[in-house]
């Protein structure tokens, strides 16, 4: 095939990933009507793919967009786009070594961004990947007392980047949280196991003092989970395509 051929079979690829990723965190419920997942484009770092605006479950390889890395749609356009958009530009901007993003309003992790007392921390095997300290997203301290919490321009984007940091996942208080991944399997498995993480979590705290996995557990476990990804995603996607 030329190079053409292989960009072009790479990009319906993506594509075809992108909506079963959709899919998948609608199973899950981690996202519902709102939420998207994104990915850095196969052949060009400096742009993302995204679906246009709809509910995640009902994106299809044909509606997956391009955007570059200040949140600007790509190509003849026309399509209705995602508000919170901003969020991928600005992490992909920032973090060169993710590419993957999900941003959602998972239930069970948005109790974590409004009491400052409860932190997420891992508890269990499969949520190694959140060790060290998760960040949690303030926008007061950049959009004042009144804004909407969303991420409605590039600035605030590249705040919420800058809160990330070196970190896996963000939270943001009052909203939800966006996890980050190396590939778009990771970034997926990990936002699934984000709620797992919190549900697990939540309910160990309801019971009594919490034995957390030290740092160096965690990433041993989250070393031993990147091994299993593959699993994962095979077995959900199958469930996306009855
Ligand atoms: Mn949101």
């Amino acid at each position: 095939m030329s190079n053409f051929t292989n960009e072009a079979a790479r990009l319906e690829t993506a594509r075809q990933d992108l909506a079963t990723a959709n899919r998948i965190l609608f199973n899950q419920g981690v996202v519902d009507a709102f939420g998207h997942v994104s990915m850095r484009h196969p052949e060009r770092p400096d742009q993302f793919l995204l679906s246009a605006n709809m509910a995640p479950a009902t994106v299809t390889p044909g509606d997956v967009l391009a955007f570059d890395l200040q949140g600007n749609l790509l190509g003849n356009g026309g399509q209705k786009v995602y508000l919170e958009r901003f969020i991928h530009a600005a992490i992909y901007a920032n973090r060169p070594d993710v590419l993957s993003v999900v941003h959602s309003h998972a239930a069970a992790v948005v109790p974590f961004t409004i009491v400052k007392s409860a932190r997420l921390r891992p508890v269990c095997h499969m949520g190694g990947f959140l060790s060290g300290i998760i960040p949690n997203f303030e926008i007061r301290d950049h959009a004042g007392m009144g804004s909407d919490l969303l991420i409605r321009d590039i600035t605030l984007g590249q705040h919420l980047a800058q809160s990330l940091g070196q970190s896996a996942a963000v939270m943001m208080r009052g909203h939800g949280v966006t996890v980050t991944g190396g590939t778009l399997r990771q970034a997926v498995f990990r936002a699934v196991y984000t709620q797992n993480n919190a549900q697990i979590q939540a309910a160990a705290m309801a019971l009594g003092e919490v034995t957390y996995l030290t740092d160096a557990e965690a990433l041993a476990a989250d070393e031993a989970n990147t091994g299993q990804i593959s699993r994962a995603w095979d077995f959900w996607s199958s469930q996306t395509q009855a």
